[in-house]
């Protein structure tokens, strides 16, 4: 008999196909973001990036990013030096 040998490698690839799929959590193997609108958080100035916030309604994930700080003096070459 070595059909045992074949089944235990057969649910080897089984258990590794669903740890790489569903590494993510046993709950939401294949879970997409339903990403809402862009809200702005903290709004930009002159000197001082703003924020903005989207919200996934499904998972209650946040997500952020920064807003350009408002165009009226640009000062910042410094940042060019790197
Ligand atoms: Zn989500």
């Amino acid at each position: 008999m070595k059909n045992w040998k074949v089944f235990v490698f057969m649910a080897l690839i089984a258990v590794i196909g669903f740890a790489v799929v569903g590494c993510k959590g046993k709950d939401e193997p294949v879970h997409v973001h339903q990403w809402g609108d862009w809200t702005v958080t903290k709004e930009p100035t002159t000197t001082e990036e703003g924020e903005e916030t989207r919200t996934c309604p499904t998972c209650g994930e946040k997500e952020t990013r920064p807003i350009d700080k408002l165009e009226e003096q640009i000062i910042d070459t410094t940042y060019e030096l790197i």
